[in-house]
């Protein structure tokens, strides 16, 4: 059941360079309409899970927005400022099961060269049916070349940035196709990420991930997973996969902060096997992360 908790929300007041922030009413408006992380979408952002007063992989998702602010040109986050938000936002907020913060930071108003930055924490909702029954992806073509980091990086693949249009919309192609996510393929035939998800694969003893250096977010909640894989005795990789490896694993997920491992069940109409047991032990590690 999804708690009515209110959202809180925090506004950074100077989020490169200093700690501190202001509370805000979410229910109010103020963000500038001259915001270029709204006029452009010219920002990045990360989606933390907080689970009993815990933000999962903290460091992780601060280091991410550390990368994707280089990749865009944007002064380096002050991490410490970020932090102090986090937890501010937590003993802020009232107790939920489950609850995610979001921190965004934006190029700010266009012409002052002074980032915006602000951080809301709300109540997650419940993920058990995907977490348990599972989930039909369809492969959809993404339309770049596996070497698009390196030919091209003004297309910030690999950056979480506040440019989520082209997600949600391969999300829609995949609702009308009667799938419930996506799992984007580069133009040479390799699988690379869902537009909110890491593919994580049990291949024989192994759990393997599309390597990173295909234009595809690092995701932190594959990182723990892998840490949970090692302590359990399997291997982990990152490596070039294909659709032909999303077929015959023995185990498929599409992994993220939030919703944590959904099985795949089906790719593109075609069933797949979804081990129930060792899904619910990789979310179950997941849930009792310590930091
Ligand atoms: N890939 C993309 C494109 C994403 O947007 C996300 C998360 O939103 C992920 C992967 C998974 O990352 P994480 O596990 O850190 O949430």
């Amino acid at each position: 059941m999804v708690s009515m908790a209110t959202p809180v929300l925090l506004l950074l007041h100077d989020p490169s360079r200093s700690t501190g922030f202001t509370a805000a009413d979410p229910a109010l408006p103020v963000a500038s309409a001259l915001d270029l992380g709204i006029t452009r979408g010219d920002g990045i952002f990360e989606t933390i899970t907080v689970i009993d007063g815990i933000p999962q992989a903290l460091d992780a998702h601060l280091t991410r927005l550390e990368r994707s602010a280089a990749l865009l040109e944007l002064p380096a986050p002050h991490l410490a400022a970020w932090r102090e938000a986090v937890f501010a936002a937590i003993d802020a907020h009232d107790d939920a099961p489950e609850s995610f913060i979001k921190l965004l930071y934006s190029r700010g108003i266009e012409g002052t060269d002074e980032p915006t930055g602000w951080v809301y924490m709300q109540p997650s909702g419940d993920f058990s049916a995907e977490r348990t029954e599972g989930i039909a992806v369809v492969l959809l073509d993404r339309g770049y070349h596996s070497t698009i980091a390196e030919t091209s990086p003004w297309l910030l693949q690999g950056a979480k940035t506040l440019s989520y249009a082209i997600n949600r919309a391969a999300a829609r192609e995949a609702h009308r196709r009667g799938a419930d996510d996506v799992i984007f393929v580069s133009t040479d035939g390799y699988l690379l990420e869902g537009p909110t998800a890491t593919v994580v694969l049990k291949l024989d003893d192994r759990f393997v991930t599309p390597d990173t250096h295909l234009g595809i977010l690092p995701g932190t909640t594959q990182e723990s997973i892998f840490e949970i894989a090692v302590v359990n005795g399997y291997r982990t990789a990152y490596e070039k996969l294909t659709p032909a490896d999303l077929l015959r694993a023995d185990a498929a997920w599409l992994v993220s902060s939030v919703r944590n491992a959904a099985p795949i069940r089906s790719v593109d109409g075609v069933p797949r096997s979804i081990d129930a047991e060792l899904t619910e032990s990789i979310n179950s590690g997941l849930a009792s992360r310590t930091s």
